[in-house]
């Protein structure tokens, strides 16, 4: 493989800036331009810093120098990185003297695609990584670390090995059908059936995992004035709000992320969509309806101040909790039956912050999820195939075989194992150059 090079620090001036350099000759091109007393002397221990100078054509830098040797090394192979006094410039002319000098320019992510092509770490265990980059809250960051540590294959894993043998002994039985068949009948189905009950067992974190990784989703619903958007500057005045786009909203809706207690929640208020003309109305109202669909939990908010029964039309299609909140507890006359609020007072937030983050159960429970979409989907589609296998076994033995190997090849896309060149692709562009 080429030797690559990449600024693996975000550009920009700073205290240090990193440039790394993988492939075997990395080192040779690397001390063509470093130099410091001990390695002038014959030293190079692998994994110590040495601090010296980088000679480029017309400048220097003073710099620490540092040599990870193959193969325990983030990619697997040679490993250099130059750490720099962090000026856009000098990090720049290192790289460019490197790529001048028989390095190639690194691609996004080429560096950890490279430890996974090298064995070093599974599909699943690279997407931890980009977890944990890009993680908004603390759950995200303990999911994306248990995944990272390959947990998602760790339980996948056993699964593949335990079809396999059901597919080696279908098989014999193929060539031998006369000796195998008491064994296959005895013991094929009943281990079918329990793989089934595993990759249900799996498949049933999905749910929770999906809202640790992505945050949960909550949209507000009301009548116009019940205090939607009071409550929700109220979640935004004491919690850190995150200022990103949240997928699938658009711009007249009010859509905002906090992080309450480690957990991140994405809100999204109707109220920005139930404005202004017929048309713009109905339409409001149809994507109001669609948001209560895909919320994780939808939040009901009445006017505690004018009694009135909630409209089942507006949580019509939710598949999340609901929680029906009474807001204006603060100058209502009696308080209401479901949960009593002040948005404008601030009352009753934390609580009802606190019912919302619940629904991700325990942090202990979140390295035993499965949190990527990726390797839920791959999961449901195993499952499928079981299912087929299962629902099929008397239709015809090559079917099931068929469908068997589908089952297989699905959880073994999960660290990489079958997965095709486009989802590898795919992956690696969602990281940075220089990772
Ligand atoms: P929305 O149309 O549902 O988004 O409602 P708004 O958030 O715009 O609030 C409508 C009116 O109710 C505003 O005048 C708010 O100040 C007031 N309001 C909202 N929450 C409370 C509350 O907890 N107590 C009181 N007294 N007034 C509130």
């Amino acid at each position: 493989m080429s030797i690559i090079a990449g600024i693996s620090t975000p550009i920009g001036n700073g205290a240090i800036s990193i440039v790394r350099m993988s492939g075997e000759g990395a080192l040779e091109i690397a001390l063509r331009f470093f130099s410091c007393k001990k390695i002038r002397e014959g030293e190079l221990i692998p994994n110590y810093m040495y601090l010296g100078t980088f000679h480029g054509d017309n400048f220097k830098d003073r710099c620490l120098f540092v040599y990870f040797k193959a193969p325990r090394t983030y990619t697997g192979e040679d490993l250099v990185e130059f750490h720099l006094h962090g000026g856009v410039t000098v990090t720049q002319k290192v790289l460019h003297t490197l790529l001048q000098n028989g390095a190639i320019m690194a691609e996004n992510g080429e560096f950890t695609k490279r430890a996974f092509l090298n064995g070093k770490i599974g599909l699943d265990e690279a997407e931890g990584i980009l977890g944990i980059i890009n993680a908004e809250s603390e759950t995200e960051i303990s999911a994306s670390y248990s995944v990272m540590q390959g947990t998602v294959s760790k339980r996948v894993k056993p699964i593949g090995d335990r079809l396999m043998k059901v597919v080696s002994m279908l098989e014999a039985w193929f060539d031998y059908p006369e000796e195998m068949e008491d064994e296959v009948n005895s013991d094929v189905f009943p281990e079918l059936e329990a793989i089934k009950t595993d990759l249900e067992a799996l498949l049933s974190t999905a749910k929770q995992g999906r809202m640790v990784h992505n945050g949960i989703s909550v949209v507000l619903v009301g009548r116009p004035n019940v205090g939607k958007s009071s409550l929700l500057n109220a979640f935004l005045r004491e919690e850190r709000a995150i200022v990103t786009d949240i997928p699938g909203t658009t711009r007249d809706t009010i859509a905002e992320s906090i992080v309450y207690k480690g957990v991140r929640i994405n809100l999204l208020d109707t109220a920005g969509i139930r404005e202004s003309t017929d048309i713009v109305e109905r339409k409001g109202i149809e994507r109001s309806l669609d948001a209560v669909a895909k919320a994780d939990i939808v939040v009901y908010v009445l006017d505690a101040s004018v009694p009135e029964k909630p409209d089942k039309a507006m949580t019509e299609g939710a598949h999340g909790k609901i929680i029906y909140v009474n807001n204006k507890v603060d100058i209502a006359e009696e308080q209401g039956e479901y949960r009593n609020i002040s948005a404008l007072k601030r009352m009753g937030i934390d609580e009802l912050l606190d019912e919302i983050v619940s629904v991700v159960g325990n942090k202990r429970m979140y390295g035993e999820m499965l949190t990527v979409d990726r390797h839920i989907s791959a999961v449901a589609s195993a499952l499928d195939s079981l299912n087929n296998a299962l629902n099929n076994r008397f239709a015809s033995f090559d079917c099931l075989l068929v469908d068997l190997k589908d089952c297989l090849t699905s959880l073994l896309e999960i660290d990489g194992g079958t997965a095709s060149e486009k989802i590898i692709d795919d992956i690696f562009s969602r990281f940075c150059v220089g990772k």
